[in-house]
């Protein structure tokens, strides 16, 4: 039977560690050659390698979303070696300004006074700005214009977070570059709609990755949030995976401009 995205061409930003790279595996497993995107060569290698052990054809980009020049090196990079792209995911993303994934978040952002808006060093709130919000922006464009060029559409999927639409103490630079990242979506949904370019987000609740492995190895913080979580858990990669799945492929070929939230409930209301 033909996997879900047989033969389609997916660019994941991000795809060196956590939710990007489960994306990249779980469209691997539907039929889709990779592109992965990613600050690390070596951790990027790793994602390659698996999707090459399912049978699909893949390529790493060593790429700072950051930067306009490398989205657009990337976009070249992976229509020149696919002739085409019909799927983008921008997961590429930070928690705070001195973020590197794994790293514990509050002892690198110092006290909870510190983090605190008032307080906060204007170059702190920069970064996460132009990490989270310009570097989607950057790559959505540089992406879509190649969809563009290619007649075909596509689909372009930005992770977004639950932080999005509820504020949270002490991450106001990653809170609004979220609930930016939600609106470019549906700008830019109007935008590409008359290229068949649909564009969508995803605001996961808490995840198994990198990015929470400081904050779940608190015992007491883990067992407040599970508490907290109707569905009883954390969410693990795959949830966010078969999220992108979906609006990747066909099943959603009615969304555009639409946020999907996978949070176990977290969020509701
Ligand atoms: P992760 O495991 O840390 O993965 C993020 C990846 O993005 C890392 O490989 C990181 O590289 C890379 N990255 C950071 N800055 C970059 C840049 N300028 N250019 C290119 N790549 C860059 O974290 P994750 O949990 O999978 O996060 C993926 C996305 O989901 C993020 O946008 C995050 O905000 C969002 N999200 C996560 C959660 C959660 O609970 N985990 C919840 C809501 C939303 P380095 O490690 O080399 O810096």
């Amino acid at each position: 039977m033909a996997g879900r995205l047989e033969d389609r061409v997916a660019v994941v930003t991000g795809g060196a560690s956590g939710i990007g790279r489960a994306t990249a595996i779980r469209f691997a497993e539907e039929g889709a050659d990779l592109v992965v995107a990613d600050l690390s060569a070596e951790r990027g290698a790793e994602t390659v390698a698996a999707v090459k052990a399912l049978g699909r054809k893949a390529a790493f980009v060593r790429t700072d979303t950051s930067q306009n020049a490398d989205c657009e090196a990337l976009a070249d990079a992976a229509a020149g070696t696919f002739g085409r792209i019909d799927v983008l995911v921008a997961a590429a993303g930070i928690s705070h300004a001195l973020y590197v994934s794994g790293a514990p978040t509050e002892s690198v952002q110092g006290t909870r006074d510190a983090a605190m808006l008032i307080n906060k060093p204007v170059e702190y709130w920069e970064k996460v700005l132009n990490v989270n919000l310009t570097g989607v922006m950057l790559t959505d464009r540089a992406i879509a214009r190649k969809m563009i060029e290619g007649g075909k559409g596509g689909s372009i999927i930005n992770i977004a977070s639950g932080a999005a639409k509820i504020p949270i103490q002490g991450a106001a630079d990653y809170c609004v570059s979220k609930a930016g990242v939600w609106m470019l979506t549906k700008v830019l949904a109007l935008e590409l709609a008359a290229h068949r370019i649909r564009v969508n987000a995803i605001g996961p609740g808490f995840i198994e990755t990198p990015m929470t492995a400081s904050m779940r190895s608190d015992e007491d913080r883990l067992r407040a949030l599970i508490a907290s979580t109707p569905i009883g858990r954390l969410g693990v990669p795959e949830d966010i995976a078969n999220s992108a799945l979906f609006l990747a492929s066909d099943e959603s070929s009615f969304y555009t401009g639409e946020i999907l939230f996978p949070d176990g409930g977290l969020f509701t209301g």
